[in-house]
């Protein structure tokens, strides 16, 4: 009897309600029985009660991290997928630029704009901007077709899929932001609340109605957790007031520099990773065992890590001491491109606002299959609505830019994470917009700190190894029209 009792066991409670999972597995810090016989007494009422006296009365939020939801969140904008995502312990899938044609009609008209002045012009612009997207497709095809010609050996079925790839990978730099897409999302009841606050709280009415709705739908599945998630004055206050001061103390234009640039790192980083590598080995405290590797020969030090990470196979992840190195990148890309890099969550990133302020990319196939002037007077046509919304709307603004357009954001990652982004996206399977970026991190790295960017797998295949120097040259720097 006692042996069985002491036998390993696992089950699962996905039968269970997510809250009453969420309060068997709270109770087993206090109570000597199983999960089963824990469970087996609670109801739904007893369940709510626990977690209106421990979540939300003593604010035990680590409770709700038990309880998980998947939501199914369809026709919000791209922008909004974006914030959505800014929510880093989750897990998401979104409908894919790459893979599918977006309808024509379908991008977000937010209610302030189509209250003003601005209306028609919004809705002309836009409906010109699909229309091109949409007209734009057959004449790529066919110019993917002439350039890429499927190879005898080809399934015509494969060689349907990856045509129709190519012809989105650049036809999908004239998306706006405002188009219209799908997104599952999974996370726990803790994570969805933060989530739901912060879209609360969001000046973009579009977030707040998001907000709302996923309120409303988590309360049926979670009706005691989500409860309090209301809209938060901090976060609704200081970004304005951050923002005015911004405007007071930084007056001059922005300076052209390197679409990747490294903004921050440790210059004692491989004295920091050697240090942190050994730690685990030893009983010594951290200072002793730093102190000594100071005084390594740099053959020694590289012994270390190349032990530490000579043996991985093609997908193993490095080990975690890596994590205590980190890099801030300041990096200026187009908007496709970012949605992809902004899908690492082990990373801390910091957003400016969509604008069109930094011109665009104009890939060059568009050019090739002679298509650059509809593409440039989309560029053109959105940055003069843009250009007119932004003294009133400076927020909806951002809805009107195409993903062309380049945007900043500073990400600060871990060496760790910089393994795996750098090899996952500068993959030959990528898009060359993303590619460009990850390469050119790995170059940044590889520039200051060559020990530590030799054990990246990067792939700097594919003709855009001298992408980072010349993208400013003026044949890259495409500005729309005054
Ligand atoms: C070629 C390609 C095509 C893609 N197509 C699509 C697409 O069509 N639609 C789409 O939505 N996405 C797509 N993605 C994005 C992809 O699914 C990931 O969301 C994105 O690359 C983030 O990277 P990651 O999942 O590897 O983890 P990161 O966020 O970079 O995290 C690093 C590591 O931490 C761990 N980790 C992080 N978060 C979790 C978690 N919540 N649970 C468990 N482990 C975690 C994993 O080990 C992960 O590898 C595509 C990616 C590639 C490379």
């Amino acid at each position: 009897m006692s042996e069985s009792k002491n036998k390993l066991d696992i089950y699962s409670l996905d039968h269970l309600k997510p809250e009453v999972v969420a309060v068997a597995f709270a109770k087993c810090s206090r109570s000597p029985e199983s999960f089963k016989d824990i469970a087996d007494e609670l109801t739904d009422e007893k369940s709510a009660d626990f977690h209106e006296k421990w979540v939300v009365g003593y604010g035990h939020s680590s409770v709700a991290e038990h309880a998980t939801l998947h939501l199914a969140i369809e026709n919000v904008s791209i922008l909004a997928t974006k914030v959505l995502e800014d929510n880093r312990l989750a897990s998401y899938t979104e409908k894919s630029t790459r893979y599918q044609i977006f309808d024509r009609d379908k991008y977000y008209k937010p209610e302030n704009i189509m209250a003003s002045k601005f209306a028609v012009d919004y809705e002309t612009t836009m409906n010109y901007i699909f229309d091109t997207y949409t007209r734009l497709n057959e004449p790529l095809r066919e110019f993917i077709v002439k350039k890429y010609p499927c190879p005898e050996d080809q399934n015509e079925k494969i060689y349907n899929v990856i045509t129709k790839a190519r012809v989105c990978d650049n036809s999908r730099y004239l998306l706006p932001t405002a188009t219209l897409t799908n997104l599952g999302m999974t996370a726990n009841a803790r994570e969805f609340e933060h989530a739901i606050v912060k879209l609360l709280s969001h000046p973009l009415q579009e977030m707040q109605a998001i907000g709302a709705r996923l309120k409303e739908e988590s309360l049926k599945i979670t009706p005691t957790l989500i409860k309090f998630a209301n809209a938060n004055e901090y976060l609704q206050k200081t970004p304005t007031e951050l923002s005015t001061l911004a405007q007071e103390f930084l007056t001059a234009e922005p300076e052209s520099v390197n679409p990747v640039e490294i903004v921050s790192y440790d210059p004692d980083a491989e004295n920091k990773l050697v240090a942190s590598l050994l730690y685990r080995h030893s009983e010594e405290p951290h200072k002793q065992i730093y102190a000594r590797v100071k005084n390594m020969t740099p053959e020694e030090k590289e012994k270390v890590i190349d032990t530490a990470l000579k043996n991985r196979a093609d997908f193993d992840q490095p080990l975690r001491e890596l994590e205590n190195i980190y890099y801030t990148f300041d990096i200026l890309m187009d908007y496709g491109a970012f949605r992809d890099v902004q899908r690492h969550r082990m990373a801390t990133q910091l957003n400016q606002k969509v604008t069109v302020s930094h011109g665009y990319e104009l890939p060059e196939e568009i050019i090739e299959a002679g298509l650059d002037k509809d593409f440039r007077e989309v560029m053109d046509r959105s940055a003069e609505l843009y250009h007119k919304l932004l003294p009133e709307f400076p927020n909806e603004a951002q809805y009107v830019v195409p993903l062309a357009f380049r945007k900043r954001t500073l990400f600060t990652w871990n060496l760790r994470e910089l393994h795996h982004f750098i090899a996952l996206r500068s993959g030959s399977k990528g898009h060359i917009s993303y590619r460009r970026i990850a390469q050119a991190c790995w170059q940044k790295l590889n520039d200051i700190q060559p020990l530590l960017a030799k054990y990246i797998r990067v792939n700097m295949k594919g003709g855009s190894d001298s992408w980072a120097s010349t993208m400013f040259k003026p044949e890259y720097n495409y500005m729309p029209k005054k």
